[in-house]
């Protein structure tokens, strides 16, 4: 089936390349400093459970997730290490299924604590919960200020138990380090006040991607890493700490190869017309997939190693390319839309550039549509 798949467009997943990446982010780890593999939002469009599997088996010790749904679906697979849920939870009805499932929630405030407690003692069980500290991010968390009084509210209630306690940066892929050194240091002074209150947290953690590759006094006990175990760089001055392979390529095939005389206009809303005899191709993927329309006209693929312009409108299943360098060119050929082929290779971060937007958001983009094949 996967043959039969393929003759439209897929992601390949190099679960070689996720291992090595994985090896490298545990060489820059000192070895009580654990590794939680983020595998939100379907492994950032790489597949959550093929992900977490490969990370896991490579040395990764936990996973996160950001909804309850995708800590199930992980769980469904059979994976049994600790999961941890990033967003928050708020009806007891999550909250049961958080028990049920043995996932690890986050907890950002009194009222979900008190939700929590409520519906573990009616449930006559208790769950390890993880405080969520806002240090600077003004996303999710008590704020630091308020780290003691919401530490002490929890340890009283019944049915919880404190996993850890951790933060978010903000700023920790920027070259300046100023406001990622406050954040810690907001984080450090909470976790001193707790200190003082005799309350030892049994976990901290505060890096991702970014600070897990900038500063090692960042590691604490575990890191939390996204991007870089798929393999891109979070900012360009931390491509020197290790050394990523990109895990996931898009490609797709040529479906119908044609001539335009000159002055021929191609896609909707004919922004694109040719300016001569033209060789053009049709390829089977398109914004439904995952290809940004604001790329139209602006993007380039790779056929048999060649870099190729593309033409005109981006269209919800199907994109034209300008093919007049490979006259020859046949249909079925593999086109590489993010990837590598002979010597050049276009990444996420190339479009992401194009798009002004991040590499995250590029990856994330990739529609189920896709089938995903392991190389
Ligand atoms: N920790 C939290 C709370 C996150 O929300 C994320 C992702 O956004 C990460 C860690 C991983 O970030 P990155 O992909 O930059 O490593």
């Amino acid at each position: 089936l996967s043959e039969i798949i393929r003759h439209r467009a897929w992601v390949e997943i190099d679960r070689a390349a996720l291992a090595h990446n994985v090896r490298q982010i545990k060489q820059v780890l000192s070895p009580q400093t654990q590794l939680m593999a983020v595998v939100k939002a379907d492994a950032y469009g790489h597949g959550a459970v093929r992900v977490a599997q490969a990370a896991l088996q490579a040395g990764a010790s936990w996973l996160a997730t950001a909804t309850l749904g995708e800590g199930i679906e992980l769980r469904e697979a059979g994976i049994v290490a600790p999961i941890l849920l990033l967003g928050a939870i708020n009806t007891p009805q999550e909250v049961a299924a958080i028990a049920n499932w043995k996932l690890q929630p986050t907890l950002c405030n009194p009222q979900q604590a008190l939700i929590f407690s409520e519906t573990m003692v009616e449930l006559n069980k208790v769950i390890p919960v993880h405080l969520k500290l806002d240090t600077g991010m003004s996303r999710l968390g008590m704020r630091w200020e308020q780290a003691l009084e919401f530490v002490q509210l929890v340890q009283q209630l019944p049915g919880l138990k404190i996993a850890s306690i951790y933060s978010h940066f903000a700023t920790a892929d920027d070259p300046d380090p100023t406001t990622m050194q406050l954040q810690h240091q907001r984080f450090q002074e909470a976790i001193g006040q707790l200190k003082a209150a005799g309350i030892v947290p049994p976990r901290l953690h505060l890096s991702n991607s970014a600070a897990t590759l900038s500063d090692r006094n960042l590691h604490y006990d575990l890191v939390r890493v996204g991007l870089a175990l798929y393999g891109l760089y979070p900012a360009p001055h931390l491509r020197s700490r290790v050394d990523l392979q990109p895990v996931l390529q898009v490609k797709a095939r040529i479906t119908q190869v044609k001539t335009i005389p000159p002055g021929t206009g191609v896609s909707y809303g004919h922004q694109f017309i040719s300016d001569r005899e033209m060789r053009i191709a049709v390829v089977g993927i398109g914004y439904a997939d995952g290809v940004p329309r604001n790329l139209s006209n602006r993007m380039q693929v790779l056929i048999r190693g060649q870099r190729v312009p593309q033409i005109g409108a981006i269209t919800m299943d199907q994109l034209m390319l300008d093919v007049s360098s490979i006259p020859d060119l046949q249909v079925g050929e593999v086109v590489t839309l993010i990837g590598k082929d002979g010597d050049r290779e276009i990444s996420a971060d190339d479009w992401a550039d194009i798009l002004g937007t991040i590499s995250w958001e590029i990856l994330c983009g990739f529609k189920h549509r896709l089938p995903r094949v392991s190389s």
